[in-house]
């Protein structure tokens, strides 16, 4: 952006009086409205939404469609460039990161790194960097904030390796030491949690009051939409769908508990089990992976493509029971609809698991509602935790 450009931009978020701020909100929220729908959000007559309206299109803090400072009829919306956030998402092997605008539109490509080792430091350094780059955008002065979305609970767990502070009650040490550096406020929430709040303001659940985001990843999380806003818990630790016990007899899970869902059905444990299998001499297709350690969750997805009923079998069960968590988290939330996040985009090689889990959850939830609760592939993709997570900036520090 050259200098020019830069004189044009309207003036910041920071620059707008309370009352502009409010107008701003209530466009934001409808993503664009007319001014007598804004009239109606914000209580006000049509005469005192022009007085606050037209200075603002004037200045370019807000747009008119078509362009014009008195079409009465025009839609309205807030000019992007007002305000940025950043989003991060902490998994359990890397980190990503995207600015987002005021208007919940990417600036510029998703940043990704891996760490060179499991560990806080590693992450922590990481999450700097990324940060660093992307506050070397000519918009940096207009960012408002860092927010964070974490893996939780998983084999090795980022959150727990910056927990044991905040138990001592120093605080949340990822959260400290982002503000330290960069002296932006900075926000972290579950991953799923980030990533239902990403798919409530601009995906499938937008709209929707109660709806549920499954985040199939090296875990199993869940992120609630409950009356209209995201359910994060006392601890940060609501919608831990991977740890509902659903066999009493099952295997150990890493969490200390016994036959929790991801025991059954996470990426880990049907990996764990189908080496097992094949160490046992199991079934044929198995053999043809020549080294057992080298074995993915993509191998025992092509094997179920291609007819391996081992392998088929192994993904209805873990279907099955993702269905069953499913069916009792429903009964908890009543939602309208369940996004399918994280690997379970990919319909066509977990296909198995999910015709199974969908099988199950119909079976188990038939009862209930008057219509089939629907199930969609998240709008927003991979990308729907740094989306939530940016979006845990404008929602805290906007209102
Ligand atoms: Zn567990």
């Amino acid at each position: 952006m050259d200098k020019k450009e830069t004189e044009k931009q309207p003036p910041s978020w920071r620059d707008c009086t309370p009352s502009q701020k409010r107008v701003l909100l209530g466009i934001r929220r409808c993503g664009s409205c007319t001014r007598e729908h804004l009239g109606t959000i914000l209580g006000l007559p049509a005469s005192s939404v022009s007085r606050e309206v037209s200075p603002l299109l004037l200045e370019g803090t807000l747009i008119s469609d078509p362009p014009g400072v008195r079409r009465r009829n025009a839609q309205l919306s807030v000019a992007p460039s007002l305000a940025y956030a950043i989003g991060v998402e902490v998994g359990f092997e890397k980190v990503r990161a995207l600015a987002v605008n005021l208007r919940g539109e990417p600036v510029g490509v998703v940043k990704e790194y891996r760490p060179d080792r499991r560990d806080a430091p590693a992450f922590l350094q990481c999450v700097q960097k990324v940060v660093r780059e992307i506050l070397a955008q000519p918009y940096a002065s207009r960012v408002l904030g860092i927010g964070v979305g974490f893996a939780n609970r998983g084999l090795w767990n980022p959150a727990q390796a910056f927990a044991r502070e905040r138990e001592e009650g120093k605080g949340d040490p990822l959260v400290h030491a982002l503000e330290q550096t960069f002296r932006l406020p900075v926000r972290s929430r579950s991953d799923a949690a980030c990533a239902a709040l990403g798919e409530h303001r601009s995906g499938k659940l937008r709209g929707v009051d109660n709806g549920l985001f499954v985040l199939y990843l090296e875990g199993i999380g869940l992120g609630v939409i409950a009356a209209g806003q995201v359910v994060y818990g006392e601890w940060n630790d609501a919608g831990e769908l991977g740890h509902i016990p659903v066999d009493d007899d099952g295997d150990y899970c890493h969490c200390g508990n016994i036959g929790c869902l991801e025991t059954v059905a996470a990426q880990w444990a049907l990996v764990k089990r189908a080496r097992q299998i094949m160490q046992g001499g199991g079934q044929v297709n198995f053999r043809r992976i020549p080294n057992l350690n080298s074995l993915q969750i993509s191998d025992l997805c092509a094997m179920a493509a291609t007819g391996d009923q081992l392998a088929r079998n192994m993904l209805a069960k873990a279907g099955r029971a993702l269905g069953r968590a499913l069916a009792i988290s429903a009964s908890l939330f009543d939602p309208a609809a369940i996004i399918l996040g994280g690997d379970l985009m990919d319909t066509k090689a977990y296909g198995p698991m999910i015709a199974a889990m969908r099988e199950n959850f119909q079976t188990l939830t038939a009862h209930r509602t008057p219509q089939p609760i629907r199930f969609e592939v998240s709008a927003l993709g991979n990308d729907a935790t740094v989306f939530g997570a940016a979006e845990l900036v404008f929602a805290d520090l906007l209102a």
